[in-house]
Formats: structure tokens, C-alpha cells, sequence
């Protein structure tokens, strides 16, 4: 099989809607089998971005290849795509196989096969007990994974989704967030999911095109676009709670403070690398949270509020105290331009940088 089949290249794509760029100029690669999720705010382009590749709107400049070709004059049922949607438009008068295999019936897939694919989609998702209902007599999930389902059957190796699990409650969706990443896995599927969650992204994602008014912040694995955020955008972003940014001269004196930083430069601290320690600027308490198994210590330092995360059972801190943080955990950002400057990071994690993935915009 062609490994660049299913793998999808934005190349220098624009949407504008009048004067509004909804896409502004982006370019990214998103790999064969990979779970790439489009994750930012609402009103960044997710959506739009996901549209385009599946040829229901068109750009305004740029291409998009699926599997090396231009699709540009594809139409959606052209591009070897499924897609999963908020809504689960399922056809209420239809029961539950029905409504699976009504896309099979269209494309005039004979019955045997027709049975045989149901046969294994519906014991994959669970859903055999539940062929002959009515999307009507199902709860929230299981009508979620009908839609899912529908989706699985095409055998198409491109599954599109645009925020599949927020009619959900949280616990469900908690759960499907699970069993989507097996079906995924299981089944090799590329999947391109946009998402507003962070959670979600960073639960499922192999790779987070973390975007901010129609614009890439950063191309990483989970664990890049937390560990080593490419912009304070992204710091922001990530994270509950999100990565603390403290004005250098708030934490002048402090020998953890690599050397170099300056007025123009922003420190970001995440909450759990930070603690009461015995020297260091002084921090003033201003509330505390209990959460169980942490703590969060809402606190401030000079005009910066900030949180710290502690181990419910580890001492409260005083009213006053010396804020330290663990060595090496920082995130040096540029002030003007909100781009973090590579040449603070701690050495050992040279081996990020030579990553080939850990691409930035
Ligand atoms: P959400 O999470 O709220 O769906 P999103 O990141 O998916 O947000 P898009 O729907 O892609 O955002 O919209 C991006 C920008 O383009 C927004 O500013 C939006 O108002 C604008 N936009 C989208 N569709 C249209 C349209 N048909 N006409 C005019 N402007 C549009």
C-alpha cells in the first residue's frame, strides 16, 4: 500500500470571508494513522480548516493533497473521507442498522457485504443488542457511536471530526474518549479531529496543531506543546491550570533564574514545578483549593497573580513566602513578540529540539 495515501498536506491555505482571514497562509502535514487533533479557541479556523479538507467549502489560496494529490476539484465524496460530526444526523425513522449501512446502501455495496461489515462495526462499537432501535430509544453515547459507527463502515482511511463528544456529559465523554482512541488504533485509522478542549486533545491526540486566529502556534506531541510551549499563546493554552508567566523582573535575585534574562523576557512556570522554598522572591498567599489528591495555591508576586499545585498532604503555606521552583523548568518567552527563546532551555532537552516532529510555526 502507498504509505503517503492517506496523509493530508495543508500547503500555504487561506480562507477569507470578505476582509476576515477565518485561514491565514498555513501550512502542516498531518501523517498517515495518526489521531491529529485541531485544537484552539473558538473563532480560530478549526473548523473551517476541516471543511476545506473535506472539500464542503473551498480556500481561497493554497492547496490541499490527500495522499500526494491536489483535491482542490474533488468533491467531498471524491476524497476517500468519512466524517463524524457535533450532531449525529441520524434519521430518526431508521433503526439503528439502517441508519449504519444507509452510506453503503448509496454507494450500492451488495448485501452480503453489507451484512458482514455491520456484523463486525456493530460487535467493534458495542452496539449489537442495539441494531433494531430507534436513535429515539437510545441515550447520548449510544446515539454518538451510531454516528461513529456509520463512519467506521465506510472503511475509508480518513475519518474527519469536528467536536464528535460535546453533547456529551462529562463522565461519557471521558469514556468515549477512551474507546474513540481504540477504534482508532485498532482500525489504523487517520483521524483529524477539531476540538476546543484541551483535555481532549491532549488525552487523544498523537499530534496537537494548536491554532490561534487563523494561524498554526505549534505543530507537537502532547507532550511537546506541554513540556516546551512555542509561544505564550500556547503556555496559555495548556494546561489546567495554565503555565504561570511571570515578568523576569518579578523573579530578579533568584539564583534558579538562568542567566541572560532580562526585562524583555517572560518566565513561564507550570503550577506543579513550583514550591515554598527557603530563599527566593517573596510571594504573598491569597487563597486555597482543595481538590483531593492536590491543592491549588492561588498566590501572588508583586502585581502577578499565579498558581502553585501541592500534594494535598503536603504543608500549607504561610502568608508570606520564598517562591522556588524546580531547576531547569522553565519556559523563557519574548516579551514583544510572545515566541519562546530556545537558547534558555536547559540543555537536556537538546533531544526535543533535533526532534524532526516537533515542528513550530
Ligand atoms: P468554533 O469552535 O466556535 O466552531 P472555529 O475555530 O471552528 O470555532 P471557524 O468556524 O473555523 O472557527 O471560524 C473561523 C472564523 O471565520 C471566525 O471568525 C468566523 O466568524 C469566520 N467564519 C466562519 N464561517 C464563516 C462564514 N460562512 N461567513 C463569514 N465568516 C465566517
Amino acid at each position: 500500500m502507498d504509505t503517503t495515501k492517506s496523509q493530508i498536506q495543508v500547503e500555504n491555505v487561506s480562507r477569507f470571508f470578505g476582509p476576515t482571514a477565518a485561514l491565514d497562509a498555513i501550512s502542516v502535514r498531518l501523517e498517515k494513522g495518526d489521531f491529529s487533533v485541531l485544537l484552539g479557541p473558538s473563532g480560530c479556523g478549526k473548523s473551517t480548516l476541516l471543511r476545506l479538507i473535506a472539500g464542503l467549502d473551498s480556500q481561497t489560496g493554497g492547496t490541499i493533497r490527500i495522499g500526494g494529490a491536489d483535491v482542490g476539484d474533488r468533491s467531498p465524496s471524491m476524497r476517500n473521507l468519512s466524517m463524524v460530526f457535533q450532531s449525529y444526523a441520524l434519521f430518526p425513522h431508521l433503526s439503528v442498522s439502517e441508519n449504519i449501512l444507509f452510506g453503503l446502501k448509496v454507494r450500492r455495496v451488495g448485501k452480503a457485504e453489507r451484512q458482514e461489515r455491520l456484523e463486525k462495526v456493530a460487535a467493534l462499537m458495542g452496539l449489537t443488542p442495539l441494531l433494531s432501535r430507534k436513535p429515539s430509544e437510545l441515550s447520548g453515547g449510544q446515539q454518538q457511536r451510531v454516528a461513529l459507527a456509520r463512519a467506521v463502515i465506510s472503511e475509508r482511511p480518513i475519518c474527519l471530526m469536528d467536536e464528535p463528544l460535546s453533547n456529551l456529559d462529562a463522565k461519557l465523554r471521558a469514556d468515549m474518549r477512551v474507546e474513540l482512541r481504540t477504534i482508532q488504533q485498532k482500525l489504523g485509522l487517520t483521524v483529524v479531529y477539531v476540538t476546543h478542549d484541551q483535555i481532549e486533545a491532549m488525552t487523544m491526540a498523537d499530534r496537537i496543531i494548536v491554532m490561534n486566529q487563523g494561524r498554526i502556534e505549534q505543530v507537537g506531541t502532547p507532550e511537546q506543546v506541554y513540556a516546551r510551549p512555542a509561544t505564550t499563546f500556547t503556555a496559555g493554552f495548556i494546561g489546567t491550570p495554565p503555565m504561570n508567566l511571570f515578568p523576569a523582573r518579578a523573579l530578579a535575585g533568584s539564583s534558579l533564574l538562568p542567566g541572560g534574562v532580562t526585562d524583555s523576557h517572560l518566565v513561564g512556570l507550570r503550577p506543579e514545578d513550583l514550591f515554598v522554598a527557603e530563599n527566593g522572591p517573596e510571594a504573598e498567599l491569597a487563597g486555597i483549593e482543595y481538590l483531593g489528591a492536590d491543592r491549588l495555591v492561588f498566590a501572588r508576586l508583586g502585581a502577578t497573580d499565579f498558581i502553585m499545585r501541592m500534594p494535598a498532604s503536603a504543608a500549607q503555606p504561610p502568608a508570606r513566602f520564598a517562591l522556588g521552583w524546580a531547576a531547569g523548568c522553565h519556559s523563557i518567552f519574548d516579551v514583544a513578540t510572545g515566541a519562546r527563546l530556545t537558547q534558555f532551555d536547559p540543555l537536556s532537552t537538546s533531544t526535543t529540539k533535533k526532534d524532526p516532529t516537533h515542528e513550530t510555526a
